[in-house]
């Protein structure tokens, strides 16, 4: 180990968007922590969330955490564990408070109270109307946060390692030993020898072509975890947010329609009324994208492309307002002061003035409901028994606990992000305080140090971007809103080839210094690993459920089917499969129906 720096901490978190921060800050109140993040902190996705953070604070209306509750069980379609969904409704409400008191800016009632508004999903449980849960800080509610949390972070002496980029984990036996880290600026190995480790670096939605993740969101946590021997859980649930920017996937947040907007065909018919009549726009993210594809399959998108509209013009929103006798106006100020960066995209990227004209939108591959399994605690488990793996955590967006299940609602993942990133944190933090630290291998970092010398030095023909461009391909193609054992069985083969493929990819940029070269073409094989994780465990799932919608399965199979996928690698390119039950509680799985 001669080339590479040794650091010891206590406790390491991979990550240091909203889940890491937020564990971050608990954790370093106990312990010797160190956030390592591949972006400098404040550019993680998180503050990229634009609608609200989910809790049943009841400040305009009455609201109870047992609804919100509820309506996260059947959101999930009843594939989420209902001991950690009580937990993310109940501390919701006391970690929103929290971050207030933290100095974060949300906007506010006349009354003073934090400001709410609806979203998809969310409601009445009696009358079955929305109900106003999404608390925000205008449209930028996730930058916010993050913004919040890392001014805690370095108030409370939280020792970052910025653009340092994480490639393996030191697992020996049933022990964690630390992580194994580029530094992106010199392109020299670091070791971080700890106690223990957590992931909490985000999703993968760059496995798709049109997706609203960052360029970043590349599954490097759940990759890693993966190589390590940790299965991973409901990857085939994957989120596909109704409403994309056309071509470009840019999110247009729910919080358009939570502000009054609707969807509308060419034919200028409010569709959602057809698929949802109680609750019509405001259904769940699965229900909408799945109405938007069936739209456009029966020849009624705009232009007859493969796009639908999205009208928050005040005409039409006061238009629908008056129709279900809501006393609600809204005008081109209200817009302007509620969603100005969703105003500023539309009019940067398309030329189109929200204001005036409907915005053109399609799903977009959005969230992770799938990820690294952990307990309630964040402590990663192993297995259908959920034996944890001491000192190994994770929390956020790469992890599953599972409160989203099949499906999630928007504005739970802010609040899974803040709720379980401080549980995680508190308990690595007590792990460390009686946990040992293990010596380090003397070859702890050579496997993954080879690994980048043939990247690096590869002579093979193909390149980067085109294995890349093939597998967002193939996965819109055939693991998308809808998918059958066709689409996915072809996908599965083109993935097979493009592993072959990726092991020919030869880079151009041989040197050390802010290699990104080097680094997207790792960040690749993570992709195409999760990819085909992904597949294989929606090619086994022979049912339809939230997020995943099997056209030759349409129906929810309860019977056979309401358990949670785990996919284990066995070798290179070889997973098994196994299976473990859902945790039921108050909510017995019925039909959904809005
Ligand atoms: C456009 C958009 C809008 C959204 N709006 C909402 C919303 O309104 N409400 C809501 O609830 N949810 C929303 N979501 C979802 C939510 O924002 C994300 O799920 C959540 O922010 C993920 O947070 P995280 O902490 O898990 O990870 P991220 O915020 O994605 O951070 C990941 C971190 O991991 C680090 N990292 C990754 N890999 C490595 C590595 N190999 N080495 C070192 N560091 C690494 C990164 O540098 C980064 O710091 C939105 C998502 C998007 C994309």
């Amino acid at each position: 180990m001669a080339n590479v720096k040794i650091h010891t901490f206590d406790a390491v978190i991979v990550g240091a968007g909203g889940a890491g921060l937020m564990a971050a800050l608990y954790a370093s109140r106990n312990a010797n922590v160190a956030v390592l993040s591949k972006l400098y902190p404040t550019r993680s996705h998180t503050g990229a969330a634009q609608g609200g953070v989910g809790a049943a604070l009841g400040n305009m209306e009455e609201d109870h955490w047992e609804w919100h509750a509820f309506d996260t069980v059947k959101g999930s379609d009843y594939l989420a564990d209902q001991d950690a969904v009580d937990i993310l409704c109940k501390d919701a409400i006391d970690v929103v408070i929290e971050l207030e008191h933290m100095g974060l800016p949300f906007d506010r009632f006349p009354n003073g109270r934090i400001s709410q508004r609806r979203f998809g999903g969310h409601t009445n449980n009696e009358t079955k109307k929305p109900v106003m849960r999404a608390c925000h800080a205008a449209d930028r509610t996730g930058h916010m946060i993050l913004q919040t949390l890392y001014q805690q972070c370095i108030k409370n002496k939280v020792n970052f390692f910025d653009e340092f980029h994480v490639v393996d984990l030191i697992r020996v036996d049933d022990t964690i030993r630390g992580v194994v880290a580029i530094e992106i600026a010199t392109g020299e190995f670091h070791i971080f020898h700890s106690k223990a480790v957590m992931f909490a670096t985000g999703g993968w939605g760059r496995c798709w072509q049109v997706t609203s993740n960052a360029h970043s969101l590349t599954g490097d946590g759940a990759a890693i975890c993966l190589r390590r021997g940790v299965p991973l859980e409901d990857m085939e649930f994957f989120q596909f947010h109704p409403t994309g920017i056309f071509k470009l996937g840019i999110l247009i947040t729910e919080g358009v329609r939570g502000e009054g907007g609707v969807l509308l065909n060419s034919q200028g018919e409010r569709f959602m009324e057809k698929y949802a009549p109680t609750i019509k726009d405001l259904a769940s993210r699965d229900v909408v994208s799945r109405a938007i594809y069936l739209e456009v399959k029966a020849g009624r998108g705009i232009n007859g492309k493969n796009y639908v509209h999205l009208d928050i013009t005040p005409e039409t929103v006061n238009h629908y307002f008056e129709k279900e006798g809501e006393k609600r106006r809204i005008d081109r100020e209200y817009i302007e002061a509620k969603l100005p960066d969703i105003a500023d995209f539309t009019r940067t990227y398309l030329g189109v003035d929200p204001v005036k004209e409907p915005m053109p939108v399609q799903p977009t591959a959005h969230y992770a409901m799938g990820g690294i399994p952990t307990d309630v605690e964040g402590r990663v488990v192993l297995d259908a028994d959920n034996t944890p793996l001491p000192g190994l955590y994770a929390a956020g967006e790469a992890a599953c606990v599972s409160v989203h299940g099949a499906n999630r609602l928007g504005t739970n993942s802010l609040t899974d992000l803040v709720v379980f990133g401080r549980r995680a944190g508190k308990h690595m933090a007590e792990y460390c305080q009686t946990a040992v630290l293990q010596p380090l291998p003397d070859d702890a970092a050579d496997e993954i140090m080879a690994e980048f010398e043939r990247i690096r030095n590869n002579e093979g023909h193909a390149k980067m971007f085109d294995v890349r461009n093939q597998m967002q391909t193939t996965m819109t193609e055939g693991v998308s809103v809808f998918r059958t054992e066709e689409t996915v069985s072809t996908t599965l083969e083109e993935l097979k080839k493009l592993r072959t493929e990726y092991k020919s990819v030869a880079i151009q940029d041989k040197g050390k210094i802010f290699n990104s070269d080097l680094l997207e073409t790792w960040e690749l094989g993570c992709l195409l690993e999760l990819a085909e994780v992904t597949t294989i465990s929606a090619l086994a799932r022979k049912e339809s459920r939230g997020g995943h919608a099997r056209d030759d399965y349409p129906e929810r199979d309860d019977d056979n089917w309401l358990k949670h996928t785990l996919c284990y690698k066995v070798g290179p390119g070889e997973y098994r499969l196994d299976y473990k039950p859902v945790t039921l509680g108050r909510y017995e799985p019925k039909p959904r129906v809005y």
